[in-house]
């Protein structure tokens, strides 16, 4: 597959035309999401939707917001940075949502409300030097390899529990969730046991009440099967292409 690098230089047209998509296909998500918060018992508003903005030019973004898109998340520092100026800040939660290296956490540390992950003690440690000193607190989920791929982000969920308490020992950060990128599944049925084990994981860790933690925010669920992990639990859905459309770029 060829990664299309965000190059900011979208046509008039083609902005014009994602700016009226992006207002109908808002609507029906937000739709959707209050069916499948229905469907599990909670409201629609208990669900935070948070667009995956990568790609998409910071017009669009801003387009969004005054829609009504009040969390964004982006994957790539280089390209997070490239729009950081332009975002209307006062309006949205920026989050961070992709790979992180550790070398890059310096960048990004003190422009995103939440970097959602964090998959290392190393990375933790990195996020919480550069926030002590910016004399911040770095909000953060951690991110679970839940279908446990080779060659994947995230720790693994046997291991989750242990780095935690590690996490939780380091001034400067705060854990407050847990996010997953389920693999690849054929069937919607089969999704679904992923996001049922990550909703025990994040409810059997609840239980054991460790300093410093909070378990609040689970993030899963992506255009293809947001209404599937929210009727498993999740509190917080990513989506990007259902929302501004296809693109021809690949998940990490
Ligand atoms: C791109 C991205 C999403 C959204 O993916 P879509 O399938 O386009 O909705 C969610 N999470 C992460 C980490 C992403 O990079």
């Amino acid at each position: 597959m060829t990664e299309r690098l965000f190059d900011g230089n979208m046509m008039e047209k083609e902005i014009e035309e994602k700016k009226r998509n992006l207002k109908e296909n808002y609507r029906e998500i937000r739709e959707n999401i209050a069916a499948a918060a229905k469907a599990s018992g909670r409201k629609p508003e208990d669900i935070t939707l948070l667009a995956a903005t990568k790609t998409v030019p910071a017009e669009v973004i801003n387009y969004g917001i005054s829609l009504g898109i009040d969390y964004l998340g982006e994957n790539k520092v280089q390209e997070f940075l490239s729009k950081y100026d332009e975002y209307d800040k006062k309006r949205c939660h920026l989050q961070f949502i992709g790979h992180l290296q550790t070398n890059k956490v310096k960048q990004i540390v003190g422009k995103v409300e939440l970097i959602q992950s964090v998959d290392s003690v190393k990375l933790a440690r990195e996020i919480a030097k550069c926030s002590q000193r910016l004399g911040i607190v770095t909000n953060v989920l951690v991110e679970v390899n839940i279908g446990g791929e080779e060659n994947k982000s995230g720790v693994k969920p046997e291991e989750a529990k242990a780095l935690l308490r590690e996490i939780s020992q380091i001034q400067g950060i705060l854990v407050k969730g847990l996010m997953a990128i389920p693999p690849i599944c054929e069937k919607n049925s089969e999704i679904r046991r992923y996001f049922a084990a990550m909703r025990k994981l994040f409810i059997d860790i609840r239980g054991e009440n460790i300093d410093n933690i909070t378990m609040d925010i689970l993030s899963m669920g992506m255009s293809s099967d947001y209404m599937e992990a929210i009727e498993e639990g999740a509190t917080m859905v990513r989506v990007g292409s259902s929302l501004f459309g296809a693109r021809s770029y690949p998940v990490k």
